[in-house]
């Protein structure tokens, strides 16, 4: 006993020295992926091969209260303005004025009513009822998320042209939020309940992501494909990828590839937009200068806690610089890659949502083969320094955006226009115009300590996709 707690008194002292000497270990916090909400479900139980569900459970889905009338042996479950009946032994449901059949009887197993799990799919679909599904690949009952469900996708192959076919209660909701051919990422508005086709065609493979809203998932596109179109048909209830071999006018091209491997990261130069006597934008009491400076800060400590990278800010305190400064900072500092961050200010309180901004990767030439696309870099003497890095720069971009979107921080938008932060850095780069403080949603958002850290995180998220360049 003596003897035990003695050298329980050794090993703690240890482990004290130990903490006390032993730098803290820059152990990355635990969010590689984005957060997926874990869909309220219920089990389902089999009772004499029918799916059940308990009654408890279906209250809770539903967020209902219960009602017993022992004498009739009746539950009546409220929620909103309706009401469920159920009877022991009783086949049929009453839902609100309507009678459903089950198929098999409301049972009572210990003292708690049993429920035929096909009720989850009979229930009227209203906004003052939760969707309830009945998952019988799983065997259980999820609760809807309001955007409803993705069901198993069909792929079909004809004339060149393949195709992916979502079923889905919002189609509305679909967008492509990474579109180079190793990784064309989808996002759907949705409960992914489905199966997923064994790749075919032009589609080489297909994986679910994790996702904050809705469902995502990850295509890889063969060599040959010449472009892709996303189809969503609200009508019909589905979202149609298709992949073409030609590149046919209405479809998009994919993003510009970039050589395979993680890319070499040694250096990240933050760039908190405005500053000293240019507060940027000013709404409800945000104002820009100082959210991109706290925004900087946060950004510098997820990166510095999770890659090997060395940070620098062009500014580390509220005051001015031109671009050239910042463009100095960043090329004296040898950055491997530069983001200028911002907030937005529209007209309107309903625009809201992120702007990446990066040099622009495709270049149309005039007749005399010298002006680019992108207005102000065909003026400027350095153009060529931004646009040489301007694949990577759209790479960079596409990663943080997409990372915004899957994290459920959007809507984004990528403007393929020269931003005015970047003329003269020597390294891809973006600039990220991070939320609307004018909408009163992204405003409250970014205000709040958790809301600035989650964007950072987001960021680094992206940065982090954009180095493993998987
Ligand atoms: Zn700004």
């Amino acid at each position: 006993m003596r003897r035990s707690a003695a050298l329980v008194a050794v090993a703690l002292l240890a482990a004290l020295i130990l903490a006390v000497v032993a730098p803290a270990p820059a152990a990355p916090p635990p969010r590689g992926a984005p957060r997926v909400d874990v869909p309220d479900t219920a089990p389902v139980r089999r009772i004499d091969g029918t799916p059940y569900v308990a009654v408890n459970d279906l209250a809770r889905l539903l967020d209902a209260t219960k009602f017993w009338k022992p004498e009739l042996r009746k539950l009546a479950l409220r929620t909103g303005r309706h009401a469920i009946t159920l009877t022991v032994d009783d086949p049929f449901v009453v839902v609100d004025e309507t009678t459903l059949w089950l198929g098999a009887p409301v049972r009572s197993l210990r003292g708690e009513l049993q429920v035929p799990a096909a009720l989850a799919d009979s229930l009227p679909s209203d906004s003052a009822l939760a969707r309830l599904y009945y998952d019988a690949r799983r065997d259980r009952v999820i609760r809807l998320p309001a955007s409803g469900r993705i069901g198993t996708p069909t792929l079909t192959v004809a004339n060149g042209t393949t195709r992916l076919t979502f079923p889905a209660d919002r189609p509305d909701e679909a967008l492509v939020v990474a579109r180079s051919r190793e990784h064309l990422r989808l996002r759907l508005g949705g409960l992914f309940t489905g199966v997923l086709p064994a790749p075919a065609g032009l589609l080489r493979d297909l994986r679910p992501i994790p996702s904050a809203i809705g469902s995502a998932f990850e295509c890889a596109i063969a060599r040959e494909a010449g472009g892709f179109r996303l189809v969503s048909d609200a009508a019909a209830h589905r979202v149609v990828l298709e992949l073409t071999r030609e590149a046919l006018p209405g479809v998009e091209a994919f993003a510009p590839e970039s050589a395979p491997g993680p890319r070499t990261v040694r250096v990240i130069v933050i760039d908190p937009g405005h500053g000293g006597d240019d507060p940027g934008v000013i709404a409800g009491g945000a104002v820009e200068k100082d959210l991109a400076l706290a925004l900087a800060r946060l950004l510098r400590t997820e990166i510095e806690s999770r890659m090997n990278a060395r940070v620098v800010l062009t500014r580390d305190a509220d005051r001015a610089l031109t671009a050239e400064d910042r463009a100095e900072v960043a090329n004296r500092a040898r950055a491997d890659l530069v983001v200028s961050l911002h907030f937005d200010g529209f007209p309107t309180a309903q625009a809201r949502g992120a702007t990446a901004y990066c040099a622009p990767a495709t270049f149309v030439a005039d007749a005399r083969g010298d002006a680019l696309r992108g207005g102000v870099s065909a003026l400027l003497p350095w153009r060529d320094l931004p646009v040489r890095h301007a694949v990577q720069s759209r790479a960079l971009a596409e990663a943080v955006l997409s990372a915004l979107e899957l994290r459920g921080e959007g809507p984004t938008r990528l403007r393929e226009r020269m931003p005015y932060a970047m003329l003269g850095v020597n390294a891809p780069g973006m600039l990220l115009e991070c939320a609307a403080l004018t909408s009163p949603a992204d405003r409250d958002r970014v205000t709040q300590d958790a809301g600035l850290r989650e964007l950072a995180a987001t960021i680094a998220d992206g940065i982090q996709a954009w180095q493993r360049n998987q």
